[in-house]
């Protein structure tokens, strides 16, 4: 696929490092139901991780409470293993109160947290498992208008803990005009609120194409994506996208959606950067309030 992008692309030292050792990355998914956060995952590792899901769905249940889910998955792309676990949090929103459903999501990243620092306090620390939560997208509903209060309460009870990635879910359903829009709106939002998103760190000696991959990052959040996990056909050429009466949108096409970019970010570029930030500034301050018995 054009755009396509793979964890064997990591920068050399670190590729080798972490074939050694194996990929292992944890990926968080959080928003309101049927924004397309099952299908955006499957999208972004090309793979189904979610068996006989439909069924399930068919059954018509709506689950009492925030019923977090784990799927752990091995990946294997030119040779290369990485371990993906991904942590849906499907149901919310779909409550009439919604008020504290950001609390089990935000206890599940603490218990990995104090999972892994009741491993670091063993005798023995050499086989540490690290179930930390390494990024966190979260899914905003495709109005074009501002955030919702629940997604400002949500971002905010999660930032300091996570790396937040805001994500505008099904930009397919809107124009590229109001896309543009919405991400300004969405920013002066996190902005006015003081939201901690994640930002790719810029470092003054990186070289020129690096800095320049960085910006193109940067310049995308809130990622506007697309997920499809169906090939449709274009000029007779197959390609993962969305088809509609007045044509397709690609998932793989960086002037159609956002979501190359995304998937850069997460598998090729910053990776180690995301797992570095969780484990040196996350973790560390949440060790640290624990350990001080602040506010826990
Ligand atoms: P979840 O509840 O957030 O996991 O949402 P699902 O992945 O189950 O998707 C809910 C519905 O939205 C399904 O019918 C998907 O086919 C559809 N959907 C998923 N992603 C997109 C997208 O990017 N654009 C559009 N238009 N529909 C999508
Ligand atoms: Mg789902």
């Amino acid at each position: 696929l054009a755009g396509y992008v793979g964890f064997h692309n990591l920068p050399n030292q670190v590729h080798r490092k972490s074939v050694k050792k194996g990929f292992q990355f944890t990926l968080m998914v959080v928003g309101e139901s049927g924004l397309g956060k099952s299908t955006l995952v499957n999208t972004l590792f090309n793979t189904s991780l979610y068996p006989g899901k439909e069924a399930k769905e068919l059954s018509g249940e709506t689950p009492k409470t925030v019923e977090i889910q784990t799927i752990s998955a091995d990946i294997e792309e030119n040779g290369v293993k990485l371990k993906l676990t991904v942590i849906d949090t499907p149901g919310f929103g779909d409550f009439v109160n919604n008020e504290d459903s950001w609390r089990p999501i935000l206890e599940n990243i603490e218990a990995r947290y104090d999972a892994y620092l009741e491993q670091e306090n063993r005798v023995n620390r050499k086989r540490i498992v690290d179930t930390r939560v390494h990024s966190c997208l979260y899914f905003i509903a495709p109005t074009g208008h501002s955030l919702k209060p629940l997604d400002i309460e949500f971002m905010r009870r999660l930032a300091g803990r996570v790396n937040l990635i805001p994500v505008i879910a099904k930009s397919d359903t809107l124009t590229e005009d109001e896309i543009k829009a919405f991400k300004i709106r969405i920013l002066e939002d996190i902005a006015f609120h003081k939201i901690q998103i994640y930002q790719p760190p810029q470092y003054e000696n990186d070289d020129p194409e690096t800095i320049q991959e960085n910006r193109d990052i940067i310049s995308r959040i809130p990622f506007a994506i697309v997920g499809s996990d169906k090939e449709v056909e274009v000029n007779g050429k197959k390609v993962r996208g969305r088809k509609y009466p007045w044509g397709v949108i690609e998932v793989d096409n960086e002037e159609h959606c956002d979501f190359v970019k995304l998937r850069q970010m997460l598998i090729r570029t910053h990776m180690e950067e995301l797992k570095e930030y969780t484990n040196e500034v996350l973790y560390e301050s949440y060790r640290m309030q624990k350990l001080a018995g602040v506010g826990l």
